[in-house]
């Protein structure tokens, strides 16, 4: 299994450090955040080192995703949330603190402000279009 001895995450999977554990299998671990957003929110990781999702080969990613669900309703349920985000931040731009793909269970409550924003807005006409096909064109 691919680990890297400088990751954090790595050393969570080795039991080099600590963690509070949710669930376990071959392929996946779940544990508490030490830095949670709302109480209750969880990591869901593959045990295997990838940098981010697109590092991560698919029966690794799909390993995770066989239990996101599951987790994510467990979270929910035990903390009475009204709802949950699940996210994966990828590279620095986008938060990636730990560079061993993870996804973050949050459970939200109505009015609980966490990114309460959402800057959308509106493309020009064309706009769209245009970036799709610029994106299918690198699938
Ligand atoms: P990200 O910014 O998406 O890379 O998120 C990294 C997450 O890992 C943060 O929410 C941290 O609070 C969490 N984290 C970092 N170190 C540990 C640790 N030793 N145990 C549990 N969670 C951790
Ligand atoms: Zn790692």
């Amino acid at each position: 299994m691919q680990m890297d001895q400088d990751c954090i995450f790595c050393k969570i999977v080795a039991g080099q450090i600590p963690s509070v554990k949710i669930y376990e299998d071959d392929s996946v671990l779940a544990f508490m955040d030490i830095g949670p957003v709302s109480p209750g929110h969880v990591l869901l990781i593959p045990k295997a080192h990838y940098k981010n999702a697109a590092d991560c080969p698919p029966e690794i990613l799909a390993s995770a995703a066989s239990v996101m669900g599951q987790l994510a309703k467990a979270v929910s349920e035990a903390m009475g949330s009204d709802g949950y985000n699940i996210l994966c931040n990828n590279g620095r731009a986008a938060g990636q603190l730990v560079d061993h793909v993870h996804f973050h269970i949050i459970p939200r409550s109505s009015g609980d402000g966490i990114f309460n924003r959402w800057p959308a807005f509106e493309y020009p006409s064309g706009r769209a279009k245009e970036l799709a096909d610029k994106i299918r064109a690198k699938l």
